[in-house]
């Protein structure tokens, strides 16, 4: 291990805060890393130098084979609920958080490292990450953020140069992942867990600084705290919904407290719509199936709640009643930004009443639920419509009686076509062109995985001689399906 010659400006804040929390780790070397990846916007938004990064020095942080001065790499510890079920010591089994940057806002973000090797929470794992799931996450969340859905970012996926032995041997990458903390439910878990008041007040104060600092000055710092995060993620969850984001792996270890978008593993975008959609290969029950997102993050919530009873009041009774009160926000702001963001996707003005808006809403629901309409392409061509030219629409629709009586009814209300275009993507990363450029990225052409990115970056923004990205699944690509840990 070196120390890299370029100043890299990082501190170490969650590992001298939190120590109990932090195991001083180092990276496992790659023997031939190779940059797959690189988000020069983010890396400039971050302060940092691409073509530095692309360096030996750069390509040493990203694989954490090089540790720039002031940072402390550690694996955190957390614990959480899976599918249910709680496993009390979970923590980083594949990821070091390298330390913190202050980005050109001033805002603190985490630079952390997935597929660095084993640590010492790796169980049976051999810590190492391929190089289809790095980029899918790169692709993913980068779609993501062009999307406006609050999310972890991805600033590069290096090649190790190392096989990684799953189903096939494959090659082995390591991400580098930006969020503006890597503090989950699970971390509170954690600390919950060990009945230590202290260490929670500590967690929980340096939770509110980094995330929710008007808490600070809150009557109730730590029940101010609870709010900020059950409305962080009632918004969060209501963009996913709006987007048609399944997330596939809403277990309390991947819920953050900044209310971000975080691990990109089993997740996809539905295509035809189907409140039940599920993609995940282990989510048997559909637990976390499109339509219960809203109902699981309210699940998840509870157990952070559960977390911070010791900080809320002296009595556990009282505790758990303003616990109780608080966690009765989600369903309203779940409801306000979800409302909002419909009636953005529908186009309608202020002056239409809110009850309006959601009854034409669930009808449209039904509508294309009832013809198997594209979630995505369903709404553009609505846009369309707004327009005055209906057949897109009708041209994905089996019920065109239902489907013309809705479309009068909507079109007096005056949609804005405008706003819908501004509001409806046209690309989101479709699931077969995701496969598509991941294999051939597998086997060591990245042409088509940069050119999804670059179709993606710009979402709203409809483009000729791109039709083939907006198109669906063919057929004969049957039903997709995703896997964790992989
Ligand atoms: P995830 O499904 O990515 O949220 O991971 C759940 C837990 O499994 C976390 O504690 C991970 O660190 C751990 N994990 C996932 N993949 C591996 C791996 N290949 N080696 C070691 N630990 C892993
Ligand atoms: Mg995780």
């Amino acid at each position: 291990m070196t120390t890299t010659s370029v100043t890299f400006p990082f501190s170490n804040r969650f590992a001298t805060e939190l120590p109990e929390l932090a195991v001083a780790w180092q990276s496992e070397d790659a023997p031939d890393p190779r940059v797959l990846m690189l988000n020069d916007q983010l890396a400039t938004e971050l302060g940092l130098d691409p073509d530095a990064l692309r360096a030996p020095d750069g390509v040493g942080l990203l694989t954490g084979n090089a540790v720039p001065p002031g940072a402390t790499p550690v694996a955190q510890a957390y614990a959480g609920h899976q599918f249910g079920g709680y496993a009390p010591r979970l923590g980083d089994g594949r990821a070091l958080l390298i330390g913190e940057l202050t980005d050109r806002d001033g805002r603190l973000r985490d630079l952390h490292l997935k597929g660095a090797g084993r640590t010492p929470f790796s169980r049976g794992g051999d810590g190492r990450a391929a190089v289809g799931p790095m980029l899918r996450e790169y692709v993913v969340s980068e779609a993501m953020h062009a999307l406006g859905v609050p999310t972890t970012r991805a600033l590069g996926v290096v090649a190790t140069g190392r096989d990684v032995r799953r189903e096939t041997i494959l090659p082995g990458a390591v991400l580098a992942r930006v969020a503006s903390s890597h503090l989950r439910v699970g971390t509170f878990q954690y600390v919950a867990s060990t009945g230590d008041v202290e260490l929670l007040r500590r967690l929980a104060d340096h939770a509110i600084e980094r995330h929710h600092p008007a808490a600070a000055t809150a009557e109730h710092p730590y029940r101010a705290l609870f709010e900020a995060v059950v409305a962080a993620q009632a918004d969060l969850v209501a963009r996913w919904m709006l987007v048609g984001f399944v997330h596939g792996v809403m277990n309390t270890d991947n819920m953050t407290i900044s209310g971000e978008t975080i691990d990109y593993g089993p997740c996809a975008f539905m295509e035809a719509f189907d409140p039940q959609a599920v993609y995940s290969s282990i989510d048997v029950g559909g637990r976390y199936a499109y339509d219960n997102q809203p109902v699981i993050a309210e699940w998840n919530l509870a157990r952070f709640a559960e977390t911070l009873l010791p900080l809320l009041a002296d009595e556990q009774d009282t505790a758990v009643a303003l616990a109780v009160e608080s966690l009765g926000l989600f369903r309203e702001r779940y409801s306000t930004t979800y409302g909002a963001g419909l009636r953005s996707k529908l186009g309608l003005p202020a002056t239409v009443e809110d009850t309006v808006a959601a009854g034409l809403g669930a009808e449209l629901f039904d509508l294309l639920r009832g013809s198997h309409v594209d979630w995505t392409n369903g709404f553009r061509a609505l846009g369309t419509a707004a327009r005055g030219d209906y057949e897109p629409i009708r041209g994905l629709s089996v019920d065109l009686v239902a489907l013309d009586e809705w479309l009068a009814r909507w079109q007096a209300l005056g949609p804005d076509p405008a706003l819908m275009d501004r509001t409806n993507p046209v690309y989101i990363p479709r699931n077969h062109l995701v496969e598509e450029a991941l294999d051939a990225a597998t086997a060591g052409d990245l042409d088509a995985v940069q050119r999804l990115v670059d179709v993606i970056e710009q979402p709203f923004e409809e483009r000729p001689g791109l039709e083939r990205y907006a198109a669906p699944a063919p057929q004969d690509f049957g039903r997709y399906t995703t896997y964790c840990g992989t």
